[in-house]
């Protein structure tokens, strides 16, 4: 009993979030806490976010 269809969809609303740049939203790094958190292009899942403090890369980050 697979829904193919809501799937897309979902896929669809993950897809237009990411257009989206909300420019009130800080993204805290996990590991250092630091703000200096930028995205960052990762192939195949689509983008992650870098921390330019301690270098973590990663799909996680803290959003306020
Ligand atoms: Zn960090």
């Amino acid at each position: 009993m697979e829904n193919d269809e809501d799937i897309d969809k979902i896929e669809e609303l993950i897809l237009e979030e990411g257009k989206k740049i909300h420019p009130k939203t800080v993204l805290l790094c996990p590991v250092c806490n630091s703000s200096n958190v930028t995205y960052y292009l990762g192939g195949q899942i689509g983008y992650m976010y870098q921390c330019k403090d301690c270098g973590y890369i990663g799909a996680l980050v803290i959003e306020k």
